[in-house]
């Protein structure tokens, strides 16, 4: 052959290789933008999957939680015993949310028509998700049937919810209760109530009765002034500062004359001679006002940021802030007022009984929830939530000299009623003047405290609205509530 085209021949057999390369590598490299391109595709839906789509469909309000509606029938809410404290029937081909126990868990386990409250608002997401089989969900679509959604277990006990519903019956009220241990809630009541099942037809009068506020769950989104409870904080304050706390003596003559303004005890009382102990118990308000000028306001401030004030309680329902709003420069008289439990200061069952958990487990708060797991319609779990420690709230010493403070309250001051009970009951009462007309005082009481016995611990807020309803105040309350659950 000859030698020229011959090697003609090899040039252009080179140059279609090299052309082949070029395309190749073409191929490559748009082969890459679409492999980069799938890979942040499955990366933002894993994301939104994980994190965002929750919170979209979470949302009662939108329409995508409408159109998940269509297809899917509403799962079931169940106490800790597993009974159905909330599920969805098929009437007529129109689905109906039943409430079997009527007013009992109203705040709490909510609704979802009209907006939503409670846990039917707060796990929208998860009973509108539906881990019902394959074949199951092809035969429903032939069927032309919804799925079936998962249920939500929760930590309620339905015996106590039922006990205390009707112990504070008649009253404006409200009581939480927690195990500190695992921060599991097994109680949450609010009175006036009203009954889910019949939302739509009483919805105008519940929503215009402004004297009520039947909707509002008074133990996690009420606003109360803490009275004689904030005395804790206060309390754990000046032995924070004052390390020979011990050495504390005050001598309370019942009335306190100052510049342009008179402070009393309740009743005028007068305490007489007391240590700080005696003053815990038997809640001197002028001790403590005494206590309250001897603090570091800067540093106050900044244990009660700790101790939960002007945060969001992290529990899974609708909660309101507890508010400290002291200042350094505020008067003497705002101080002292402020350190017995007068003042500005906000707070609600919720996060008294929050610190309290974290006094009766050795200063960790674990994190409050309600709800423990997540189930498809065949039974098999979804989703768990685990007991888990939320933070330390003190050092265990702080709680352990807090405790004996807490039982002397029970052994020796304001909730003695408890005192000879079998088990070990801790706590700290409270009043609080709310508002005052010409006929009466309205005043609101409050009990925050916890108990124990054979290694079972239970922490309990009862707060009373107006204790003129009533003989008994929240202390009396929270006492039976305990007398109740231990025997
Ligand atoms: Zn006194």
């Amino acid at each position: 052959m000859n030698p020229n085209r011959e090697r003609r021949k090899i040039n252009k057999v080179r140059k279609k290789i090299s052309r082949g390369r070029v395309i190749n590598q073409d191929i490559l490299k748009i082969s890459v933008f679409f492999c980069v391109l799938a890979a942040a595709l499955i990366v933002y839906l894993c994301v939104f999957l994980t994190f965002e789509s929750g919170s979209i469909i979470n949302n009662t309000y939108n329409k995508r939680s409408e159109s998940f509606k269509k297809v899917i029938e509403r799962g079931s809410i169940y106490s800790s015993d597993g009974t159905p404290i909330a599920y969805s029937e098929n009437r007529d081909g129109v689905e109906v949310r039943i409430y079997p126990y009527g007013n009992i868990f109203a705040q709490v386990v909510g609704y979802e028509t009209n907006g939503a409250l409670g846990l039917e608002a707060s796990y929208n997401y998860y009973l509108l998700t539906s881990h019902t089989n394959m074949f199951e969900k092809i035969a429903n679509e032939f069927k032309g049937q919804k799925n079936p959604g998962d249920s939500i277990h929760t930590s309620l006990d339905r015996d106590l919810q039922m006990y205390i519903s009707d112990l504070l019956e008649g009253q404006k009220a409200s009581a939480i209760c927690i195990d500190p241990t695992t921060g599991q809630i097994k109680a949450t009541v609010s009175k006036p109530d009203f009954d889910p099942n019949d939302i739509q037809y009483i919805w105008d009068d519940i929503i215009s009765d402004e004297e009520n506020s039947p909707l509002v769950n008074r133990a996690t989104q009420g606003s109360y002034t803490p009275g004689s409870t904030f005395k804790i904080f206060t309390l754990l304050e000046y032995m924070r500062e004052h390390p020979d706390y011990d050495n504390y003596y005050y001598n309370c003559e019942g009335v306190l004359e100052g510049d342009g303004y008179t402070m009393s005890c309740i009743d005028q009382t007068a305490h007489g001679g007391e240590t700080l102990e005696d003053a815990f118990a038997w809640s001197c308000n002028l001790a403590f006002a005494d206590i309250g000028l001897k603090l570091d306001i800067d540093q106050f401030i900044a244990s009660n940021s700790n101790l939960l004030f002007n945060r969001d309680l992290n529990v899974d329902i609708a909660s309101n802030k507890a508010i400290f709003s002291l200042q350094k420069t505020d008067s003497d008289f705002m101080k002292m007022q402020t350190a017995f439990g007068q003042g500005k200061t906000l707070t609600n069952p919720l996060h008294l009984s929050l610190v309290m958990c974290a006094f009766a487990n050795e200063g960790v708060l674990m994190r409050p929830h309600y709800v423990t797991k997540i189930t498809s319609p065949s039974g098999s779990v979804v989703k768990t939530f685990k007991d888990k420690e939320e933070e330390r709230l003190c050092t265990s010493s702080e709680a352990d000299a807090m405790n004996r403070y807490l039982r002397s309250v029970v052994t020796e001051g304001t909730a003695f009623c408890m005192a000879y009970e079998d088990y070990t009951a801790y706590g700290k009462t409270g009043t609080a003047e709310t508002k005052s007309d010409k006929e009466q005082n309205i005043d609101l009481s409050f009990f925050v405290g916890f108990a124990e016995k054979d290694g079972q611990k239970l922490v309990i807020c009862v707060n009373i609205e107006d204790t003129t309803r009533t003989w008994m105040s929240a202390v009396d309350f929270a006492h039976e509530i305990f007398n109740y659950y231990f025997y």
